[in-house]
């Protein structure tokens, strides 16, 4: 099945690579990886899916995710749960100050913003080993990537001081901004995506590793504001095809959710118009259609068939 849909996208050359900084532009653009990992804990990946990429605002869920674990319903006094219908790295908040919601900088900013009120120097570190939980290994960390980012994060540190202005966040702008360039400097696999996927729709237990991290209310949070917020101006659109909670990556990766299923990582660098990844977008197209994958198509009956259809 994986096989299948990756044998009919290879050659798929539409779209963009990022190319708003050198150590973006400069990606294979052919790279093209594909893995699901069960609930069960079983791992299925073709392609290019243990090459390691920048998992940029695929680190928001992750990050409101350890939030919402730390300081429960006090994170919504930062943050809204609204889709903004506007670009991801809008300056625009709402009437009362806040982000729209966590999946755009803004909000990702607030939530950095509250990690690093708690742990100072140490917020990085502190993320950093959550998102290992999550994908049961180490990511790592592309410091190219990093210096190009934090030098010319201008829109985002405009943001931070707006919300600093308004009270969402504190002083410290800069440590604020940097931790969240660290956390979308980050690298993973598709094959680690799709586990850091799986644990969300293993209600918050590693399903590969067995570790318990996140609260079943913690996860049904994160997968709602995926499914209304996560992919950025084609969101709405996206719940009508595909019809699962995702986050996708200027990078080129996307990683998405079947509850109680499986867990889906994706990696292709040229973006469409929206800026999701053109074969990731149609990867996920496909796999739901054949597999009845929808969150609300009636044929999906949460079967652990899936595993007999995915070899
Ligand atoms: N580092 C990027 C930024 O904040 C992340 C963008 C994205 O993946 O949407 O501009």
């Amino acid at each position: 099945m994986l096989l299948d849909i990756h044998r009919q996208l290879i050659d798929n050359g539409q779209g963009q690579v990022a190319d708003y900084i050198p150590a973006l532009a400069s990606v294979d653009p052919s790279h093209f990886g594909l893995a699901i990992v069960a609930t069960e804990g079983d791992i299925h990946s073709c392609g290019d899916a243990d090459v390691p990429f920048t998992i940029q605002s695929v680190s928001k869920p992750f990050t409101l995710a350890l939030v919402l674990e730390q300081f429960g319903e006090e994170t919504y006094e930062r943050v809204g749960t609204e889709p903004s219908g506007e670009a991801f790295n809008s300056i625009h908040l709402t009437a009362d100050g806040k982000p729209f919601n966590p999946m755009i900088n803004a909000g990702a900013i607030a939530m950095c913003g509250l990690m690093h009120d708690r742990y100072g120097d140490e917020a990085f570190d502190e993320i950093r080993r959550g998102y290992d939980r999550f994908a049961g290994s180490e990511l790592g960390f592309d410091e190219d990537v990093y210096q190009s980012e934090i030098s010319t994060a201008h829109s985002n540190r405009a943001i931070a001081h707006l919300m600093c202005h308004g009270n969402i966040l504190s002083e410290n702008v800069d440590g604020i901004v940097d931790l969240y360039t660290r956390q979308c400097s980050l690298t993973a696999t598709a094959t680690q995506l799709a586990t850091m996927a799986a644990t969300l729709a293993n209600v918050g237990t590693n399903p590969v590793t067995h570790d318990s991290i996140l609260s079943p209310v913690t996860v049904r949070d994160v997968l709602s504001l995926m499914f209304t917020c996560g992919m950025y101006d084609y969101a709405g659109k996206w719940a009508v095809e595909v019809g699962l909670p995702a986050k996708s990556g200027v990078s080129g990766d996307v990683l998405a959710v079947v509850n109680r299923q499986i867990g889906i990582g994706l990696y292709s660098p040229p973006l469409d118009d929206h800026g999701n990844s053109v074969r990731a977008i149609k990867s996920c197209i496909r796999l739901t259609e054949e597999l009845g994958l929808h969150a609300f198509e009636f044929s999906n009956q949460g079967s652990s068939l899936l595993s007999v259809y995915l070899r």
